[in-house]
Protein backbone atom coordinates (compact mmCIF):
# COMPACT_ATOMS: atom_id res chain seq x y z
CA UNK A 1 0.00 0.00 0.00
CA UNK A 2 1.39 3.13 -1.03
CA UNK A 3 2.28 5.81 2.03
CA UNK A 4 -0.43 8.38 1.35
CA UNK A 5 0.96 11.90 0.43
CA UNK A 6 0.34 13.84 3.62
CA UNK A 7 -1.62 17.13 3.35
CA UNK A 8 1.50 20.09 3.54
CA UNK A 9 0.07 22.32 6.37
CA UNK A 10 0.41 23.19 9.94
CA UNK A 11 -2.28 23.09 12.20
CA UNK A 12 -3.24 26.50 13.27
CA UNK A 13 -2.48 27.64 16.69
CA UNK A 14 -4.96 25.91 19.17
CA UNK A 15 -5.80 22.79 16.51
CA UNK A 16 -3.69 20.33 18.35
CA UNK A 17 -4.29 21.26 21.66
CA UNK A 18 -8.31 21.04 20.83
CA UNK A 19 -7.48 17.48 19.12
CA UNK A 20 -5.51 16.45 22.13
CA UNK A 21 -8.52 17.44 24.41
CA UNK A 22 -11.03 15.30 21.75
CA UNK A 23 -8.32 12.72 22.40
CA UNK A 24 -8.39 12.51 26.25
CA UNK A 25 -12.22 12.62 26.27
CA UNK A 26 -11.46 9.75 24.50
CA UNK A 27 -13.45 10.60 20.74
CA UNK A 28 -12.03 7.44 18.17
CA UNK A 29 -11.85 9.98 15.03
CA UNK A 30 -9.59 12.39 17.13
CA UNK A 31 -7.69 9.81 18.43
CA UNK A 32 -7.21 8.06 14.54
CA UNK A 33 -5.96 11.94 13.59
CA UNK A 34 -3.74 11.66 16.07
CA UNK A 35 -1.91 8.81 15.35
CA UNK A 36 -1.96 9.65 11.22
CA UNK A 37 -0.43 12.57 12.21
CA UNK A 38 2.07 10.82 14.82
CA UNK A 39 3.03 8.44 12.16
CA UNK A 40 4.14 11.16 9.53
CA UNK A 41 7.40 11.44 8.20
CA UNK A 42 7.32 15.41 7.21
CA UNK A 43 9.21 17.70 8.94
CA UNK A 44 6.45 20.52 8.71
CA UNK A 45 4.78 18.08 11.43
CA UNK A 46 7.44 17.87 13.51
CA UNK A 47 6.07 20.41 15.64
CA UNK A 48 2.96 19.29 15.84
CA UNK A 49 3.77 15.96 16.80
CA UNK A 50 5.42 17.24 19.85
CA UNK A 51 2.78 19.80 21.31
CA UNK A 52 0.51 16.81 20.42
CA UNK A 53 2.96 14.41 22.25
CA UNK A 54 3.45 16.58 25.45
CA UNK A 55 -0.14 17.08 25.92
CA UNK A 56 -0.87 13.23 25.92
CA UNK A 57 2.30 11.80 27.75
CA UNK A 58 0.69 12.99 31.16
CA UNK A 59 -2.47 11.12 30.65
CA UNK A 60 -0.52 7.72 29.31
CA UNK A 61 1.16 4.82 30.80
CA UNK A 62 -1.71 3.64 32.78
CA UNK A 63 -2.43 0.56 31.00
CA UNK A 64 -1.21 -3.09 30.34
CA UNK A 65 0.53 -3.56 27.14
CA UNK A 66 0.47 -6.95 26.15
CA UNK A 67 2.65 -8.02 22.74
CA UNK A 68 1.45 -10.88 21.05
CA UNK A 69 4.40 -12.91 18.66
CA UNK A 70 4.43 -16.25 17.06
CA UNK A 71 4.66 -17.41 13.63
CA UNK A 72 2.32 -15.95 10.36
CA UNK A 73 -0.30 -18.57 10.77
CA UNK A 74 -0.01 -19.07 14.61
CA UNK A 75 -3.29 -17.55 15.44
CA UNK A 76 -2.78 -13.85 16.88
CA UNK A 77 -5.10 -12.19 15.52
CA UNK A 78 -7.99 -14.80 15.88
CA UNK A 79 -6.25 -15.20 19.55
CA UNK A 80 -6.95 -11.07 19.26
CA UNK A 81 -10.45 -11.05 18.51
CA UNK A 82 -11.26 -13.22 21.45
CA UNK A 83 -8.85 -12.39 23.93
CA UNK A 84 -10.16 -8.18 23.32
CA UNK A 85 -13.56 -9.41 23.83
CA UNK A 86 -12.44 -11.27 27.65
CA UNK A 87 -10.95 -8.13 28.28
CA UNK A 88 -13.97 -6.03 27.28
CA UNK A 89 -16.36 -8.31 29.44
CA UNK A 90 -14.14 -7.83 32.31
CA UNK A 91 -14.35 -3.90 32.09
CA UNK A 92 -11.58 -3.35 30.07
CA UNK A 93 -11.27 -0.77 27.00
CA UNK A 94 -8.85 -2.37 24.70
CA UNK A 95 -6.59 -1.01 21.83
CA UNK A 96 -4.74 -3.07 19.29
CA UNK A 97 -2.02 -1.68 17.59
CA UNK A 98 0.67 -4.12 15.22
CA UNK A 99 4.25 -3.34 14.60
CA UNK A 100 6.02 -4.87 10.86
CA UNK A 101 9.11 -3.83 10.56
CA UNK A 102 9.43 -5.39 7.65
CA UNK A 103 6.58 -2.98 6.05
CA UNK A 104 10.11 -0.95 4.94
CA UNK A 105 10.41 -3.69 2.55
CA UNK A 106 6.78 -4.90 1.43
CA UNK A 107 5.35 -1.58 1.92
CA UNK A 108 2.64 -3.63 3.61
CA UNK A 109 -0.36 -2.51 5.86
CA UNK A 110 -0.71 -6.31 6.43
CA UNK A 111 -3.27 -5.77 9.29
CA UNK A 112 -5.12 -2.89 7.64
CA UNK A 113 -5.72 -5.43 4.53
CA UNK A 114 -7.64 -8.37 5.84
CA UNK A 115 -11.09 -8.55 7.27
CA UNK A 116 -9.24 -9.83 10.72
CA UNK A 117 -10.79 -9.51 14.06
CA UNK A 118 -14.14 -9.05 12.97
CA UNK A 119 -16.22 -9.50 16.26
CA UNK A 120 -13.54 -6.83 18.13
CA UNK A 121 -13.73 -4.64 15.67
CA UNK A 122 -18.00 -3.97 16.11
CA UNK A 123 -17.31 -3.49 19.98
CA UNK A 124 -17.27 0.08 21.00
CA UNK A 125 -14.90 -0.49 23.78
CA UNK A 126 -12.37 -1.69 21.28
CA UNK A 127 -9.90 0.51 18.62
CA UNK A 128 -8.02 -1.56 15.79
CA UNK A 129 -5.65 0.28 14.62
CA UNK A 130 -3.63 -1.33 11.38
CA UNK A 131 -0.52 -1.54 11.31
CA UNK A 132 2.26 1.80 9.91
CA UNK A 133 4.00 1.95 7.02
CA UNK A 134 6.97 2.85 8.02
CA UNK A 135 7.69 6.21 5.94
CA UNK A 136 10.74 7.41 4.80
CA UNK A 137 12.66 7.47 7.64
CA UNK A 138 11.69 4.11 9.22
CA UNK A 139 11.05 4.23 13.07
CA UNK A 140 8.65 1.78 12.96
CA UNK A 141 9.01 0.86 16.40
CA UNK A 142 8.71 4.84 17.35
CA UNK A 143 5.44 5.22 15.69
CA UNK A 144 3.93 2.09 17.72
CA UNK A 145 5.16 3.46 20.42
CA UNK A 146 4.21 6.66 20.26
CA UNK A 147 0.54 5.57 19.31
CA UNK A 148 0.68 3.64 22.50
CA UNK A 149 0.76 6.82 24.60
CA UNK A 150 -2.21 8.29 22.33
CA UNK A 151 -4.73 5.16 22.90
CA UNK A 152 -3.47 5.30 26.63
CA UNK A 153 -4.25 8.90 26.63
CA UNK A 154 -8.07 8.12 25.25
CA UNK A 155 -8.51 5.70 27.90
CA UNK A 156 -7.71 2.17 26.71
CA UNK A 157 -6.52 0.31 29.61
CA UNK A 158 -5.63 -2.91 28.17
CA UNK A 159 -3.21 -2.34 24.53
CA UNK A 160 -2.79 -5.71 22.32
CA UNK A 161 0.37 -5.48 20.58
CA UNK A 162 0.44 -8.00 17.34
CA UNK A 163 3.60 -8.37 15.79
CA UNK A 164 2.92 -9.10 12.12
CA UNK A 165 6.68 -9.56 10.53
CA UNK A 166 8.67 -12.20 11.63
CA UNK A 167 12.24 -11.66 13.24
CA UNK A 168 12.60 -8.70 14.12
CA UNK A 169 9.20 -7.80 14.92
CA UNK A 170 9.55 -9.94 18.57
CA UNK A 171 12.50 -8.07 19.66
CA UNK A 172 11.03 -4.43 18.86
CA UNK A 173 7.66 -5.71 20.64
CA UNK A 174 10.01 -6.90 23.63
CA UNK A 175 11.42 -3.08 24.22
CA UNK A 176 7.58 -1.83 24.66
CA UNK A 177 5.23 -4.07 26.50
CA UNK A 178 4.94 -5.46 29.55
CA UNK A 179 3.82 -8.45 29.08
CA UNK A 180 4.84 -10.65 26.10
CA UNK A 181 2.95 -13.33 25.13
CA UNK A 182 4.36 -16.07 22.71
CA UNK A 183 1.89 -18.05 20.86
CA UNK A 184 2.93 -21.73 20.13
CA UNK A 185 1.84 -23.36 16.78
CA UNK A 186 1.02 -27.42 17.01
CA UNK A 187 0.77 -30.37 14.89
CA UNK A 188 3.71 -29.20 12.65
CA UNK A 189 5.84 -32.10 14.30
CA UNK A 190 9.65 -31.81 15.79
CA UNK A 191 8.04 -28.64 17.18
CA UNK A 192 10.41 -28.11 20.09
CA UNK A 193 13.55 -28.63 17.68
CA UNK A 194 12.18 -26.17 15.31
CA UNK A 195 11.46 -23.63 18.25
CA UNK A 196 13.77 -20.89 18.69
CA UNK A 197 15.00 -20.85 22.32
CA UNK A 198 15.77 -17.37 22.10
CA UNK A 199 12.01 -16.42 21.15
CA UNK A 200 10.68 -18.60 24.32
CA UNK A 201 13.01 -16.19 26.88
CA UNK A 202 11.31 -13.39 25.22
CA UNK A 203 8.04 -14.51 26.55
CA UNK A 204 6.62 -13.92 29.77
CA UNK A 205 3.27 -16.68 29.14
CA UNK A 206 3.42 -19.13 26.44
CA UNK A 207 0.31 -20.17 24.85
CA UNK A 208 -0.46 -23.40 22.95
CA UNK A 209 -2.53 -22.37 20.34
CA UNK A 210 -5.52 -23.62 18.78
CA UNK A 211 -5.94 -26.37 21.08
CA UNK A 212 -9.22 -27.70 19.84
CA UNK A 213 -10.53 -30.30 17.44
CA UNK A 214 -8.21 -32.81 15.67
CA UNK A 215 -5.34 -30.63 17.58
CA UNK A 216 -6.20 -30.76 21.53
CA UNK A 217 -4.38 -33.59 22.11
CA UNK A 218 -0.24 -32.34 20.02
CA UNK A 219 -1.21 -29.09 21.55
CA UNK A 220 -1.39 -31.00 24.88
CA UNK A 221 1.58 -33.09 24.39
CA UNK A 222 3.72 -29.87 23.28
CA UNK A 223 3.04 -27.96 26.58
CA UNK A 224 3.85 -31.20 28.37
CA UNK A 225 7.24 -31.30 26.62
CA UNK A 226 7.65 -27.13 27.22
CA UNK A 227 7.54 -28.11 30.28
CA UNK A 228 10.07 -30.17 30.63
CA UNK A 229 12.61 -27.45 28.86
CA UNK A 230 10.96 -24.50 31.02
CA UNK A 231 13.04 -24.85 33.86
CA UNK A 232 16.20 -24.28 32.02
CA UNK A 233 15.17 -21.23 30.01
CA UNK A 234 15.77 -17.95 32.11
CA UNK A 235 12.70 -16.19 32.47
CA UNK A 236 12.68 -12.44 30.66
CA UNK A 237 11.03 -11.20 33.87
CA UNK A 238 12.55 -12.08 37.10
CA UNK A 239 10.00 -13.33 39.90
CA UNK A 240 7.66 -14.51 37.62
CA UNK A 241 7.17 -18.49 36.68
CA UNK A 242 6.55 -18.41 33.01
CA UNK A 243 2.54 -20.32 32.46
CA UNK A 244 2.22 -22.96 29.42
CA UNK A 245 -1.38 -22.51 28.77
CA UNK A 246 -3.63 -24.29 26.04
CA UNK A 247 -6.24 -22.10 24.40
CA UNK A 248 -8.64 -22.39 21.28
CA UNK A 249 -9.44 -18.26 20.22
CA UNK A 250 -12.13 -20.16 17.80
CA UNK A 251 -14.05 -21.74 20.69
CA UNK A 252 -13.17 -19.78 23.50
CA UNK A 253 -11.76 -21.80 25.61
CA UNK A 254 -8.68 -21.26 28.01
CA UNK A 255 -9.26 -17.81 26.66
CA UNK A 256 -10.28 -16.14 30.07
CA UNK A 257 -7.64 -18.10 32.14
CA UNK A 258 -5.12 -16.41 29.26
CA UNK A 259 -6.60 -12.88 30.57
CA UNK A 260 -5.99 -13.61 33.92
CA UNK A 261 -2.97 -15.03 33.33
CA UNK A 262 -1.95 -11.76 32.22
CA UNK A 263 -3.10 -9.53 34.73
CA UNK A 264 -1.45 -12.14 37.25
CA UNK A 265 1.66 -11.28 36.17
CA UNK A 266 1.11 -7.35 36.18
CA UNK A 267 0.41 -7.49 39.38
CA UNK A 268 3.38 -9.69 40.24
CA UNK A 269 5.65 -7.43 38.06
CA UNK A 270 4.30 -4.79 39.78
CA UNK A 271 5.14 -6.04 43.33
CA UNK A 272 8.34 -6.87 42.67
CA UNK A 273 8.96 -3.28 40.74
CA UNK A 274 9.85 -5.01 37.45
CA UNK A 275 7.10 -3.26 36.10
CA UNK A 276 8.20 0.15 36.67
CA UNK A 277 12.01 -0.39 35.98
CA UNK A 278 11.17 -1.94 32.59
CA UNK A 279 8.95 0.89 31.96
CA UNK A 280 11.85 3.20 32.64
CA UNK A 281 14.42 1.26 30.31
CA UNK A 282 12.15 1.40 27.68
CA UNK A 283 11.68 5.10 27.84
CA UNK A 284 15.22 5.33 27.57
CA UNK A 285 15.06 2.81 24.08
CA UNK A 286 12.39 5.77 23.17
CA UNK A 287 14.62 8.19 23.70
CA UNK A 288 16.99 6.56 21.38
CA UNK A 289 14.42 6.13 18.44
CA UNK A 290 13.05 9.48 18.68
CA UNK A 291 16.67 11.16 18.41
CA UNK A 292 17.58 8.96 15.33
CA UNK A 293 14.49 9.38 14.02
CA UNK A 294 14.83 13.38 14.47
CA UNK A 295 18.16 13.79 13.19
CA UNK A 296 17.59 12.24 9.91
CA UNK A 297 14.26 14.07 9.56
CA UNK A 298 16.51 17.09 10.11
CA UNK A 299 19.20 16.06 7.71
CA UNK A 300 16.54 15.45 4.94
CA UNK A 301 14.52 19.04 5.91
CA UNK A 302 14.29 21.07 2.75
CA UNK A 303 16.74 18.80 0.69
CA UNK A 304 14.53 16.58 -1.68
CA UNK A 305 18.25 15.36 -3.55
CA UNK A 306 19.58 13.89 -0.28
CA UNK A 307 16.23 12.46 0.84
CA UNK A 308 16.08 10.69 -2.87
CA UNK A 309 19.77 9.42 -2.40
CA UNK A 310 19.02 8.14 1.06
CA UNK A 311 16.31 6.10 -0.84
CA UNK A 312 18.32 4.98 -3.31
CA UNK A 313 21.47 4.11 -1.50
CA UNK A 314 18.90 1.89 1.08
CA UNK A 315 18.16 -0.05 -2.12
CA UNK A 316 21.70 -0.61 -3.40
CA UNK A 317 22.41 -1.85 0.39
CA UNK A 318 19.81 -4.46 -0.09
CA UNK A 319 21.16 -5.36 -3.42
CA UNK A 320 24.36 -5.31 -2.04
CA UNK A 321 25.54 -2.86 -4.27
CA UNK A 322 27.18 -0.49 -1.80
CA UNK A 323 28.58 -1.13 1.39
CA UNK A 324 27.13 0.98 4.78
CA UNK A 325 30.43 3.07 5.29
CA UNK A 326 30.16 4.43 2.12
CA UNK A 327 26.84 5.04 1.94
CA UNK A 328 26.95 6.82 5.73
CA UNK A 329 29.34 8.75 4.38
CA UNK A 330 28.39 9.90 1.07
CA UNK A 331 24.95 11.49 2.72
CA UNK A 332 26.77 12.73 5.77
CA UNK A 333 28.99 15.32 2.95
CA UNK A 334 26.56 16.12 0.37
CA UNK A 335 26.23 19.95 0.28
P1 LIG B 1 -1.83 -15.10 12.44
O1 LIG B 1 -1.18 -15.08 11.10
O2 LIG B 1 -0.87 -15.55 13.50
O3 LIG B 1 -2.51 -13.81 12.79
O4 LIG B 1 -2.96 -16.23 12.39
P2 LIG B 1 -4.52 -16.10 12.13
O5 LIG B 1 -5.20 -15.59 13.34
O6 LIG B 1 -4.74 -15.34 10.86
O7 LIG B 1 -4.94 -17.62 11.97
C1 LIG B 1 -4.41 -18.46 10.97
C2 LIG B 1 -5.39 -19.58 10.67
O8 LIG B 1 -5.56 -20.38 11.83
C3 LIG B 1 -6.77 -19.08 10.29
O9 LIG B 1 -7.23 -19.89 9.23
C4 LIG B 1 -7.59 -19.27 11.53
O10 LIG B 1 -8.94 -19.50 11.25
C5 LIG B 1 -6.95 -20.48 12.16
N1 LIG B 1 -7.10 -20.44 13.63
C6 LIG B 1 -6.81 -19.40 14.44
N2 LIG B 1 -7.08 -19.69 15.72
C7 LIG B 1 -7.56 -20.95 15.74
C8 LIG B 1 -8.05 -21.82 16.77
O11 LIG B 1 -8.09 -21.49 17.96
N3 LIG B 1 -8.43 -23.07 16.39
C9 LIG B 1 -8.40 -23.49 15.11
N4 LIG B 1 -8.81 -24.73 14.84
N5 LIG B 1 -7.98 -22.69 14.11
C10 LIG B 1 -7.59 -21.44 14.40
Amino acid sequence: MPVKEKKKTKRAAGQVGTLAAKVIAGERAALAQAITLLESSAEFHRADQAELLKVLLPESGRSLRIGITGVPGAGKSTLIDSLGREFIKRGSKVAVLAIDPSSSVSGGSILGDKTRMELLSREPHAFIRPSPTSGMLGGVSLRTREAIVAVEAAGFDIVLIETVGVGQSEIAVRGMVDCCLLLMLTGAGDELQSMKRGLMELADILLMSKSDGANAEAAERLSTEIKLVLPFLRPFTPGWTVPVLLASALSGEGVPELAQSALSFRDCARASSQFDAQRRAQNEQWFEERLSFELKRKLFAGDTKRAERYQALKSALQQGASNVVDAVEELLSQA
